[in-house]
């Protein structure tokens, strides 16, 4: 799912920006290139209706996962797996007491948010130290993404994605290589598939400027190990709404 609106452009100024803003662009070129996509693959996400907003309307937010729950059918609980480098506080908010969804959450403890409060939703709480590099990080997330699938095993999960976890970026502290975050994919996608559970992957936080093709990179890791299915993807565009994952072949 992408639109060309992602990319935030601010009439030239993002040009000054030391973040890269143009950074989904970029990848669906890289995918293209590497003739993973092509432009009759990609989703464009549509404008919420009225409809739509009033399932959001009634709950303060418009929470996706919240419509996710009233729209797709065999969806009655999720497992949110953040890893980006920042507590993911919104979503802990919006679920606090939701037994209906498991918050596992990694993230540098001494950066943004520190939410005290939405601490309390996360059920699974791995809580990073400044610097921290490859072979910790990737233990405790094998760890962690085990443990939560094992407690609970969700209809789908949500995976926060973000690369913010690089090392040298400005706001995450901490200090993954590329072929970490490729490496930390792959982790995730493998418990799900194991599991026979769909997943849900958001890009998220992390713009500097080779963050574009490590995601790439990932993205084609993870096809190459048949952790992502084309034609999968393709069944999936052209049979919406959503059947649940359990019916398919
Ligand atoms: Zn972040």
């Amino acid at each position: 799912i992408y639109s060309p609106d992602y990319n935030i452009t601010f009439m030239g100024l993002e040009k000054l920006h030391p973040f890269d803003a143009g950074k989904w662009g970029k990848v669906i070129n890289f995918l293209k290139e590497e003739k993973l996509i092509a432009d009759d693959l990609i989703v464009q996400a549509r404008e919420a209706t009225d409809e739509d907003l009033l399932v959001a309307h009634t709950r303060r937010y418009l929470n996706k996962l919240k419509f996710l729950f009233e729209r797709v059918q065999g969806v009655s609980k999720a497992t949110i797996i953040d890893l980006d480098a920042h507590q993911g506080n919104g979503h802990e908010r919006d679920f606090m007491d939701d037994h209906r969804v498991y918050i596992m959450d990694a993230y540098n403890r001494y950066i943004y948010p520190g939410d005290g409060f939405a601490k309390r939703a996360i059920k699974r709480k791995v809580e990073l130290e400044w610097g921290t590099e490859d072979t910790e990080y990737l233990q405790k997330v094998h760890t962690h993404v085990e443990g939560a699938l094992n407690e609970l095993k969700p209809d789908i999960i949500v995976y926060n994605a973000g690369t913010d976890i690089l090392d040298g970026d400005p706001l995450g502290g901490l200090a993954i290589s590329p072929q970490g975050i490729v490496k930390r994919d792959e982790v995730v996608f493998k418990a799900a598939r194991s599991r026979r559970i769909p997943i849900l992957m958001v890009t998220s936080g992390g713009y500097q400027k080779r963050t574009a093709r490590i995601i790439a990179d990932s993205i084609l890791n993870l096809h190459n190990l048949g952790l992502i299915d084309k034609e999968l993807a393709t069944k999936i565009k052209y049979e919406l709404p959503l059947a649940p994952y359990a019916n398919e072949p």
